[in-house]
Order: structure tokens, then sequence, then C-alpha cells
């Protein structure tokens, strides 16, 4: 595989978005753009746990939203996100993973910095399925390996490799709730792919192929 050379991502500045459901690779990419392009990988999980673990006055509020299970609203997410891209590691760009989540907070995202790819990791939703509801985890709490009897099985058949226990589906992992979760989803980001396309930056990649050709056609259409 021929890649740009390094002194091509040094001058570019390169802020990006990273969009696509669960299960579609968009973590895997968005950890090889980060080395690659030498920019900080961002999602808003990170941020919400480095809050709360420095007790920060944000944090204290995400965790009380949390506790109560009720989603973080987007004001406080956008607080944290626009400190989080005010620290120094993100002046040669960054790549966002998991926001913005909305046209809100594509909107104030916009207002403070200007995005040069949304990236669009796209995988048919029966593929989703398939690859979510093979998921099986360890019933051990303090072990909770994740296996997947379609991609990378536990050598022997509902038991964990690490410490023996046995595996179960989690009920986030049984087809109605991975049903919903893609209706959520489908939701969510359909007005922001119209968005960004408007905006002209859309990057839309096929995710049905191997990690490595993904990546490929990632650096191809952000160069
Ligand atoms: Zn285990």
């Amino acid at each position: 595989m021929q890649l740009p050379p390094e002194a091509y991502f040094k001058k570019h500045k390169m802020k990006i978005i990273l969009l696509g459901p669960q299960a579609g690779g968009k973590g895997t990419q968005a950890k090889l753009i980060s080395e690659k392009n030498n920019i900080p990988h961002i999602s808003t999980g990170d941020i919400f746990r480095k809050n709360i673990k420095e007790g920060t006055e944000l944090g204290k509020l995400v965790s009380s939203y949390l506790n109560k299970g009720i989603l973080v609203p987007d004001k406080v997410t956008n607080k944290l996100v626009e400190a989080r891209l005010k620290e120094g590691d993100c002046r040669n760009g960054f790549i966002l993973d998991g926001y913005p989540r909305n046209i809100e907070q594509a909107e104030f995202l916009d207002s403070i910095t200007k995005i040069d790819f949304a990236i669009d990791v796209n995988i048919p939703d029966k593929e989703v399925i398939f690859r979510l509801e093979g998921r099986k985890t360890c019933t051990n709490k303090k072990c909770s390996r994740i296996y997947n009897i379609n991609t990378s099985p536990s050598k022997e058949e509902g038991k964990c490799d690490k410490c023996g226990a046995d595996l179960y589906q989690r009920d986030d992992d049984k087809p109605g709730a991975i049903k919903k979760r893609l209706e959520i989803y489908h939701n969510e980001t359909s007005p922001l792919i119209f968005y960004y396309k408007k905006k002209g930056i859309l990057k839309r990649i096929n995710g049905m192929q191997p990690i490595e050709k993904v990546f490929e056609d990632i650096l191809s259409a952000i160069k």
C-alpha cells in the first residue's frame, strides 16, 4: 500500500469528523488516521471520562446526568468539546469521533472552528446487525471480555478463553435493541450527512472492505 509521506501531513491541517454506525470500524479508522496524521483522536466519551475523573465542574454536571440515565445536554457537551479543541495538541488538527451527533452540535462546531472533512464510513444495516448480534460477553464481571461468534469466536464455544467463565449475549446486543439503536442512529445522522454534503466536505467511504483498504480510501479522500 502506497501512503503519502509523513511530510505531507505535517504541512496540512486536518480537522476531521468521522460519521458511521456502530461496529462499522469507525474507531479503528479514527486511530489509524490519528497516528498517521499525528492529530488527536477525540471522542465525547473520553472527554466525559477525563472530566469526571478530574472532578471538574463540568465533569460533575456530566456525571449527574449520566447517573440519572439522561443524555448529556448539547450545551454541556459543546462546552466540553470546545475546551478540548483549544488544547495544544489540536493545533494541527483533530479527528472527532461521536461528535457532532445532531445539527445543533454541528452548527456549534462550525461557530468555533472550520471542519475540513466529514468522513462517513458506511456499512449496510444488515451488516451492523450481523456484526453486533454475534457478540458474546464474559459473565465474569472482572473479565468482561467480548467475543464474536461471527468474527472472533472463543476457542471453546460459550466459554471465555481468558478466565473460563460462561459467555452470554448482553441485552444491548439482542436484535431488537440493535434495531432500535440503528433507528436512532439514522434519525440523528441522516440530517448530518445532508448538512456536510451541502457544505461540500462529505466523503463517503465503503466500510465493507478490509481495514487497510478502507484506510487507503480515507487517505485518498482527504488529500
Ligand atoms: Zn472471561
